[in-house]
């Protein structure tokens, strides 16, 4: 794998905006079009233009110059995470490779692990979050990471692990889906393939499915486009479309979201109902050094434990701020016992999704309704 350049620009937010507007003819829509063909006109020899809808279509197109500009490397679009996430693991993995996964990330990705490469001749081993550099990293081919995990908020030094898995001839994958790439940038810090659901809140509005994948790797991107284009694992341009739309508050919605989340993660610090609080960006959270060495901002999601099953389901289910529902990341606060679906957590752990909604309004519920 060849060296990860440095020289990227860091991402201007505003420049996300004008993205499209700076490159108009008089009388262009500002807002992109919706282009819903299949064929494309294309007399005479192929010349890479627009040719037909699974290879490449001009709504993906202005949807990846946004995500592009986010991460700071070509993008490619899919039509959900685990999708983007398909992509990454069935262009870098083959028989006989070895794969590493975090035990406490996003359950979906190790199901798909276990149940569609190791039956293909991958080996599969797990380590949890907090602990993950412990064994070292020889002889794995592909290392994929999650920080902060989800729902635990352990965190991955993204640096070293990177630096760690190249110097052993390895590539690291990392799914940044709970910081989005204003969070964290994982790109910049040597990881090779970053991969994201942007359903959550790249999307913002729980209205689509979607996900991508970006690399400075050429060759890496090349095999991710050739699996979407050969899988037909591709998106609609309506989603494109309305997550173009959603790219466009994307700094404005996070912004809102991690400083309403860093000011309740505060006052919840000393809250009698709770057991134990998880947020990243209190000085006390176990992860806080790593996410301020790491992180322009700490995240819109805290994880709360309260006594019991009774008292977290009671506190999810009458908050009006609160809309109970799995998923987060979108501009309504909602909130989910993860317990419910099996994952290695206190029946009482609440996985609490700060929305866009003004601070002191959604304190009062949150505080009320504890
Ligand atoms: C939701 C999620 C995914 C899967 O994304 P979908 O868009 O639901 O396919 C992957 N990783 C993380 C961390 C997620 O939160």
């Amino acid at each position: 794998m060849p060296d990860t350049p440095k020289s990227y620009p860091l991402l201007q937010p505003g420049a996300l905006l004008h993205k499209r507007g700076q490159s108009l003819d008089k009388g262009t829509a500002i807002a992109p079009p919706i282009t819903t063909a299949s064929m494309f006109h294309l007399p005479g020899q192929p010349d890479g233009s627009d040719f037909y809808g699974r290879a490449t279509n001009p709504t993906w197109g202005e949807t990846e110059a946004l995500l592009s500009a986010l991460e700071g490397a070509p993008a490619l679009l899919f039509p959900s995470g685990m999708a983007a996430i398909s992509a990454a693991f069935f262009a870098t993995l083959r028989a006989g490779m070895r794969l590493l996964l975090p035990s406490d990330g996003y359950y979906a990705t190790r199901r798909l692990a276990e149940t569609f490469l190791a039956p293909l001749g991958v080996t599969i081993e797990e380590r949890a979050t907090a602990n993950f550099g412990a064994g070292g990293f020889a002889g794995f081919d592909v290392v994929f990471v999650e920080t902060p995990s989800n729902p635990g908020l352990d965190m991955i030094d993204l640096a070293a692990v990177a630096a760690e898995v190249r110097a052993a001839g390895g590539i690291t994958i990392a799914d940044n889906t709970t910081l989005t790439p204003l969070g964290q940038r994982p790109l910049d810090l040597g990881v090779d393939i970053v991969v994201s659901s942007d359903t959550k809140c790249m999307g913002g509005h729980s209205d689509l499915l979607a996900g991508h994948v970006a690399s400075r790797d050429p060759a890496l991107i090349a095999a991710m486009e050739n699996w979407r284009m050969l899988s037909g694992s591709i998106p609609g341009a309506h989603t494109a479309w309305l997550l173009h739309r959603g790219l466009e508050t994307l700094e404005v919605r996070f912004d809102r979201m991690c400083s309403t989340a860093g000011t309740i993660a505060a006052r919840l610090a000393d809250h009698p109902a709770l057991t134990r609080l998880r947020y990243p960006g209190l000085p006390q959270d176990p992860a806080h050094n790593l996410a301020k060495a790491q992180c322009a901002q700490f995240g819109f999601l805290i994880g709360l434990t309260l006594s019991d099953e009774e008292t977290a389901e009671a506190f999810i289910n009458t908050c009006p701020l609160i809309r109970p529902a799995t998923s987060f990341g979108g501009i309504h606060t909602s909130a989910e016992r993860r317990a419910r679906w099996g994952d290695a957590v206190d029946p009482g752990f609440v996985r609490l999704s700060i929305g866009v909604e003004p601070v002191e309004e959604l304190w009062d519920a949150v505080s009320a309704g504890l």
